[in-house]
């Protein structure tokens, strides 16, 4: 069968026929082998839903009453397949985590992390992989206060500072953002860039082409944003 018709087939096929496996390196089973896997993917819900599970999740963790987890208990089952209800493209920020800022288990949540979350072409690949191949419903970018990426692409619009390294193509990224913000005459420009990164990049991976923007349209994914406030531990949608 050939990728483009495998596209029209629903994913909750596209988990069972084993495509995912074959994607990811080389572990398809055999014709016969992957007829006994499961007919449906366990958390075929909806954006709106996701969305309300994870923010749920986050004013659990704000209350600090989030669940107890048993980690035992999904191990046979995440052997067997990964079904996240949403993929988060996060902040590396050590103080950003999303599993636990959602209040969300091993297999929930797809992330990609790089300092400054923006989208760039591998973490693009990543979300690719986790719509059409996952069945992921969900994309948030979350921004955080406090973003040292952000406010040092701040410094060098502000001040012409030069970074060392490749920290200058991390800069260049968050730069479009730190010129919104500016434009906008913002009374904090750091607070601002921050939000106005996470909005940038979420009509980014809304336009995605050829794939995401495909799901986008559909109604099958939805692209949102948020922003991490570490002083509260609340998730602000934006
Ligand atoms: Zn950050």
């Amino acid at each position: 069968m050939c990728e483009d018709h495998r596209h029209y087939l629903s994913r909750r096929r596209l988990l069972a026929d084993g495509a995912a496996a074959t994607f990811m390196g080389g572990l398809a089973l055999p014709a016969a082998a992957q007829q006994k896997q499961p007919a449906a993917a366990p958390n075929a819900i909806s954006p709106d839903d996701a969305l309300k599970r994870i923010m749920d999740g986050n004013r659990r963790y704000v209350a600090n009453a989030t669940r107890s987890k048993d980690f035992s208990a999904g191990r046979a089952a995440r052997a067997a397949a990964q079904y996240p209800i949403a993929a988060v493209l996060s902040c590396a920020d050590s103080r950003v985590v999303p599993e636990l800022i959602f209040d969300q288990g091993p297999g929930d949540l797809f992330i990609i992390r790089g300092a400054g979350n923006f989208v760039d072409n591998d973490g693009l690949a990543s979300l690719e992989y986790g719509v059409k191949f996952l069945g992921t419903p969900l994309i948030m970018v979350l921004g955080h206060s406090g973003c040292g990426a952000v406010t040092e692409a701040v410094k060098v619009v502000e001040e012409k500072l030069a970074l060392p390294g490749h920290l200058a193509g991390l800069v260049d990224a968050i730069k479009p953002a730190v010129l919104m913000a500016k434009k906008a005459k913002a009374k904090n420009l750091i607070d601002e860039a921050i939000a106005d990164n996470v909005r940038y990049n979420v009509r980014k991976l809304q336009k995605a082409k050829p794939i995401i923007n495909g799901f986008v349209r559909s109604g099958k994914v939805k692209v949102i944003g948020g922003v991490y406030d570490i002083a509260t531990d609340k998730v602000t949608l934006l």
